[in-house]
Order: C-alpha cells, then sequence, then structure tokens
C-alpha cells in the first residue's frame, strides 16, 4: 500500500526571479545616482566585466531563455526604442527613478510619461542611497549612528546626512505618490497602471502585494553578477550576501536555502516596535529594508528612511481606494473590513490581472 497522501505526491512549485547583471558595474551612462557602478571597486565584490560565455551558458541552462544586449540608451534612443516598440504594438512598462529633483514636480513627470512616452504600465522606485553605500552593506551600518527620524541628519542636504545629496528627501516622496495618485484617480482609472497605486489597491482587495517593497517577506528577486555570482537582490550585491556562483551551485539550491528564505523573512521580523504599531503596516510592512537607515524618535534602529513620505501617502490615497473597493473601514485600525466582492471590485480585479 502506498501510504504518500496525494499532496505529497504533487511537484512542489515554487517561484522565483533572477535579475542578470550581464555588464553590471560597466554601465557606460554613468547616472550620479546609480546604486550599481561602485560594484566594480567593492572589496570581495563581483567586480567590473562582462558576463563570460561559460557563466552565461550555465545561468541559462538553469534559468533563463533569453539575454538583451548592452547599448547607449541615451534620451533620444530610448525615445526611438519606445516609437519602435509601439509601432509594433509591443507592451512595455517604464521605470521611472524618483530623486530630489523630480520628486518636487510630480505632475511634470507623471503627464510626460502619460502624453509622451503613451506609458500605460508606470513604475516608480525612489533613490535612496546610504551615504557609505558603496562599500558598507545594508544592515551593517552601525546601528548608533543611523539619525533620529525626522533630525536634520535625516533628510538630504545636510552636511551629517544619511543620504546621498541626489536621494528624494521622506516628504517629497510622500508629496510626490499623492499627486501622482490623484492624477491617476481623476484621469487614468482603468487605462494606466501604477506600481504604488496598484499594489495599494491589491491589498485592499485582499490580494497579496504586487511589488516586493510591501510584501511582508521578500527575497525571491535575487541578482546573478557578471562572474556567475549570486546575491540575495539586485540592491545586496555585496559579499555579505553572496549565495554562490552559476558554475559551483544550482539555483534552486541557493534561492531556496536557508540564508535566503532568512533573508525574505527578516523584512517583516526585524521591524521596530514602532512599525509593528503603525496603522499602515499591512500596506508598508517597513518597505524595503535597505532603506531602514534611521531610528525612531525612542532610539530603536530599522526605520525606514522614507517613513514620513509613505504615512503621507497612504493616508491621502487610502480613503479613496477603500471607497473605490468598497471596503467599509474600521475606524480604530484604519483597515478594511473584509466583506464579499461585489461587481465593481470585480472589475478592478479583472483590470488588476491584466497582463
Ligand atoms: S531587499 Fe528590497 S528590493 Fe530586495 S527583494 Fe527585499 S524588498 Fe525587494
Ligand atoms: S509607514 Fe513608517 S512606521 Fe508604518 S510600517 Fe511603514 S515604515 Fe513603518
Amino acid at each position: 500500500m502506498n501510504n504518500q497522501s496525494e499532496t505529497e505526491k504533487l511537484p512542489v512549485q515554487r517561484r522565483f526571479h533572477i535579475m542578470a547583471k550581464p555588464g553590471g558595474s560597466t554601465c557606460n551612462i554613468d547616472c550620479q545616482y546609480c546604486y550599481y557602478l561602485d560594484k566594480a571597486d567593492l572589496p570581495n565584490g563581483p567586480g567590473a566585466g562582462r558576463m563570460s560565455d561559460e557563466v552565461l551558458e550555465s545561468y541559462i541552462r538553469q534559468y533563463i531563455e533569453g539575454v538583451t544586449k548592452n547599448g547607449k540608451p541615451t534620451f533620444d534612443l530610448v525615445m526611438n526604442g519606445i516609437k519602435l516598440l509601439k509601432k509594433h504594438r509591443v507592451p512595455f512598462n517604464t521605470l521611472t527613478c524618483v530623486n530630489r529633483l523630480n520628486a518636487k514636480r510630480p505632475l511634470d513627470v507623471y503627464r510626460f510619461l502619460r502624453r509622451e512616452v503613451q506609458s500605460t504600465y508606470i513604475q516608480f522606485i525612489p533613490i535612496v542611497e546610504y551615504k557609505g553605500f558603496e562599500t558598507t552593506a545594508p544592515q551593517y551600518w552601525d546601528p548608533e549612528k543611523l539619525p533620529i527620524d525626522g533630525s536634520p541628519e535625516s533628510r538630504p542636504d545636510h552636511p551629517d546626512s544619511v543620504v546621498t545629496d541626489w536621494s528624494v528627501d521622506p516628504d517629497d516622496y510622500g508629496y510626490f505618490l499623492s499627486k501622482v495618485f490623484d492624477e491617476w484617480l481623476n484621469r487614468d482609472v482603468g487605462k494606466v497602471l501604477v506600481n504604488h497605486i496598484e499594489t495599494l489597491v491589491a491589498q485592499h482587495l485582499g490580494l497579496p502585494s504586487q511589488i516586493c517593497i510591501y510584501s511582508g517577506f521578500c527575497g525571491k528577486g535575487l541578482a546573478v553578477e557578471n562572474e556567475g555570482s549570486v546575491y540575495s537582490c539586485d540592491h545586496y550585491v555585496y559579499p555579505e550576501y553572496k549565495l554562490g556562483n552559476v558554475k559551483d551551485n544550482s539555483l534552486a539550491e541557493m534561492v531556496f536555502s536557508p540564508v535566503q528564505t532568512k533573508f525574505g523573512f527578516d523584512k517583516s521580523e526585524t521591524l521596530p516596535g514602532y512599525c509593528r504599531k503603525c496603522e499602515y503596516l499591512t500596506d508598508c510592512w517597513g518597505e524595503c529594508p535597505k532603506n531602514r537607515i534611521l531610528r525612531t524618535v525612542d532610539g530603536e534602529p530599522g526605520l525606514n528612511y522614507l517613513c514620513s513620505g509613505l504615512k503621507k501617502y497612504f493616508k491621502h490615497a487610502l480613503p479613496e481606494i477603500n471607497q473605490s473597493t468598497n471596503q467599509p473601514i474600521n475606524q480604530s485600525t484604519n483597515q478594511p473590513i473584509n466583506q464579499p466582492i461585489n461587481q465593481s471590485t470585480n472589475q478592478l480585479i479583472k483590470f488588476l490581472n491584466e497582463p
């Protein structure tokens, strides 16, 4: 008699993705705010160079079906590329960095993406760079030296700031997301997906976060460098977070290793008490751990640099989102009270699930 249950016999399906860095830090655009260029000089880091055929083959064999060739994507080339994509009806996403300057001009940025680029899937990523990020791995900061939330050092444009000059100001970031939200709400609901809005809507429909930064755990988005080394995340390409090398280890072994599993769960397990008590905890989950470079007013380390801005954005957007998802709000927790999904909610879910 076979005593294995039917469930035990099923093949285990687990998902992950790995960002390939075939050119790594050798990118020739040299953006001042890029977090990656210094990997070339990082002691015991991946170094500079192009991925060899041997590494590429090993990586492809294990995981991927195609690679892109590096080019010289200046503004004009990018815009021409977009023209071609549109001409041949190829869907595309845009990824826009929100930095200290453009965060003050959310409508200009959003309207450029909508009117000139005609992007219908807009992703925004905040530029937050710890001063010293070139060699100091996240979570290896001296906790005593992290500034208190709200102090002058916790903002850019201070000689002793914790971040580089071009990092976005946290309050500007909240302003940026809130203004983008309003514009999207007034003009683009049902036509455009914006990653930060999409995921907030999804979470308030009881669906999982659509992006790692707002998930309770992460660790399923690794990076493979030019010489084959694999790291916990492309923001964690430091020796302290190296998992192995595709030439010597299998991807599955590295992705599902205890070290990487712990990395993923640490996202929520290392949150400061201040976050655990936050009314937006299940919307935010402390955002990305690489940005947890502040101490709370009580002195506890591990608070996200963007916290004040994120709170502004959540406070601004959630009443509308809860109304559009028809979720009644529990006044004491500010979270929706679960109820059966109705017609308009179904439309939103359909929209969210469209490719
Ligand atoms: S460390 Fe940050 S960017 Fe990397 S997977 Fe986790 S949340 Fe995402
Ligand atoms: S909004 Fe601030 S306090 Fe709340 S979970 Fe996010 S980082 Fe923590």
